[in-house]
């Protein structure tokens, strides 16, 4: 009986952790994220503090931010970088990268880099891994390989079904909200505005720390290429072109950053313009806080 129970424990345990086998294994799970940043926080205690920022709407998931800086428990008056992925859920690569930063830099502060260790004792980098958790979990471990949004049971129905419930954390921002009439349903904007609990826990933090510079990792199948987008471009209205801000102070900065990221070909990234009109995390940083996303 002992046993069978053993068994039972470890399949049931092996079954919460498994990954759908379309995915390629070298993608974290959600729960490999946690169990990873966890023993990294533990491992470097001196470099870096995981803080839970507040959890998720469904399947209260902790979403952790990480803080790598000197004193890394108090909230110091240094400029914040913040650095996040997996927003959406389909799109795995933003948390790869985020994942691979909190790795090299932690590394490199421990080997005594010089560039890594002024950036510790200078900045307070934010690195979130993982926004849309109970997303993720839809995607990568329950097989519906095309989940893109929040795990939300839009129709009451009792079941989370692909495309009919969901609700875009890009599209669930204030900022253009009631404007925003897309009937694609990638892109359900959700039942009211700031109703996804992973897009409240992102907009606490960024009304608290208040960012310099916001990187917001995507790795959609449909924008044509790398790119690095910055707000915003009007496309109407009695102003067409770049906002005056982007046009004086960020085009530039962009396009230094595009140049500086290379594909895995050596290919540099493309400068791209953000519409203002889509109720997204990006339009909504900017408009309400001025912190620039990229
Ligand atoms: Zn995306």
């Amino acid at each position: 009986m002992r046993t069978l129970i053993i068994v039972i424990a470890v399949t049931l345990a092996s079954c919460v952790f498994a990954q759908h086998p379309s995915y390629d294994p070298r993608y974290h799970t959600v729960a490999e994220v946690i169990e990873e940043i966890t023993a990294l926080a533990d491992t470097y205690s001196a470099y870096c503090h995981l803080e839970s920022l507040g959890h998720t709407g469904v399947d209260s998931i902790t979403i952790w931010g990480m803080r790598i800086s000197d004193n890394p428990t108090a909230d110091e008056d240094e400029t914040c970088i913040e650095f996040h992925g997996g927003q959406h859920a389909d799109e795995p690569a933003g948390v790869e990268v985020c994942m691979w930063m909190i790795n090299d830099l932690l590394h490199r502060i421990d080997a005594g880099d010089s560039i890594a260790v002024k950036w510790w004792e200078d900045y307070e980098i934010w690195i979130i891994p993982q926004m849309n958790c109970d997303g993720r979990i839809m995607c990568l471990d329950s097989g519906y390989t095309e989940w893109r949004k929040t795990k939300r049971d839009l129709d009451s129905s009792g079941t989370y079904d692909a495309y009919t419930d969901g609700v875009d954390p890009n599209r669930n921002w204030d900022y253009m909200w009631e404007d925003y009439t897309a009937t694609d349903l990638d892109n359900t904007k959700g039942p009211y505005p700031f109703s996804e609990q992973c897009v409240i826990t992102m907009r606490d933090f960024f009304i608290r720390e208040r960012p310099l510079y916001i990187v917001d990792y995507h790795s959609p199948d449909s924008c044509g290429g790398n790119k690095l987008w910055i707000c915003w471009w009007f496309s109407e209205g009695p102003y067409t072109g770049w906002g005056p801000d982007a046009q004086n102070n960020w085009r530039e900065i962009r396009d230094d950053l595009a140049a500086a990221i290379l594909d895995e070909t050596g290919e540099p990234y493309e400068g791209a313009a953000s519409y203002h009109t889509k109720p997204k995390l990006q339009t909504w940083t900017y408009y309400e806080l001025e912190v620039v996303v990229s």
